[in-house]
């Protein structure tokens, strides 16, 4: 099989238009934004060496709508460029595609195009995703006011917990779920239209919370305090707490995880139709995110978030 009858046979199903033209045309409705993000995820850095494909293809895909959510955006085509090392498999090629289609039909979202390419190195998947919002109306990081309650969408650990259970560090109970929050996380697509609307400003947490928090600190100029005992965790994550086989500090800042967090100005606090937590407040202030414990103490971690050639 050659680069042409890869994408004839596996790709263009996941498309429209059969991908005949080296170009996609995409229409806007009219009074409408095109929100636009990509991620990439390199085999041995974002997923173990072997992953199995469909979770590739979940991952890959899940993020980029992760990041739609945190817009407020609606899904509506993604590019899909693949650098392969060596040949793929046509069984490959079946699972990859085949989770791509059912997650094209569960998040309403189709393939507009993508490059496919060999590289003298590991496998490689790039994805833009590109979604809809009214104009004007795309959620950023920056529209966090004082006083504005910092909300979490759910709970944040799991993922870390995954990767632990991955690396063979953790191998608890609950080992099917926290895998799964791992390698196929549910990004909060079905929320978005709600958030875009009583939300200030939001951030997926894929890079731990107290990045992605300190983020939309800084983009606003705002410092938030948050209250340790209010941060949401799964109840195998709180007994691996109890237990001291992790610390809050790798839940908080672990990242993969794909809740939202969001600024909400108090008022519209009761009018949220989804499940949240509130779990402090933003404040003026240098740009940084304290955690309080229950007795008001600031607590440091020496976690940091997810970051590349950090050094
Ligand atoms: P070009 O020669 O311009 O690079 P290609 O031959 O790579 O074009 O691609 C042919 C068509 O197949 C285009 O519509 C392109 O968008 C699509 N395509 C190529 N690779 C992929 C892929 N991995 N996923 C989805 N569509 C793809
Ligand atoms: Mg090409």
């Amino acid at each position: 099989m050659n680069e042409f009858e890869i994408i004839e046979k596996y790709f263009a199903p996941l498309s429209r238009d059969g991908l005949k033209d080296d170009t996609a045309v995409l229409k806007i409705p009219p009074g409408h934004d095109l929100i636009v993000t990509s991620d990439t995820l390199n085999e041995g850095t974002h997923f173990p060496v072997g992953e199995a494909p469909e979770f590739i293809a979940h991952k890959a895909l899940r993020v980029n709508l992760s990041d739609l959510a945190a817009a407020g955006a609606a899904p509506l085509a993604y590019q899909l460029n693949i650098a392969f090392p060596q040949r793929p498999s046509p069984e490959w090629l079946e699972k990859f595609t085949g989770a791509l289609a059912a997650d094209q039909r569960e998040f309403g979202i189709f393939c507009s195009g993508g490059d496919t390419t060999s590289i003298n190195g590991p496998l490689s998947i790039s994805i833009t995703a590109m979604g809809l919002v009214p104009a004007g109306e795309g959620l950023r990081r920056s529209g966090a006011r004082p006083d504005d309650a910092v909300v979490l969408t759910g709970p944040v650990g799991d993922a870390f917990i995954g990767l632990e259970i991955v690396r063979g560090k953790l191998n608890p109970a609950e080992r099917e779920a926290f895998l799964r929050a791992y390698r196929k996380p549910e990004p909060q697509i079905k929320i978005a239209p709600s958030v875009r609307k009583f939300a200030r400003a939001a951030a997926d947490i894929s890079d731990g919370l107290l990045a992605d928090l300190g983020h939309i600190c800084e983009a606003s100029g705002l410092s938030a305090i948050v209250d340790l005992e209010k941060i949401p965790f799964s109840a195998g994550a709180r007994r691996l707490l109890a237990e001291g086989a992790v610390t809050a500090g790798q839940l908080l800042s672990g990242g993969d995880d794909y809740q939202l967090v969001l600024a909400v100005a108090p008022e519209n606090l009761p009018h949220l139709s989804f499940s949240h937590h509130v779990i402090g407040r933003f404040a003026s202030g240098e740009p940084r995110v304290a955690v309080l414990d229950e007795s008001g103490g600031d607590v440091s971690f020496s976690e940091h978030g997810w970051q590349h050639f950090h050094s």
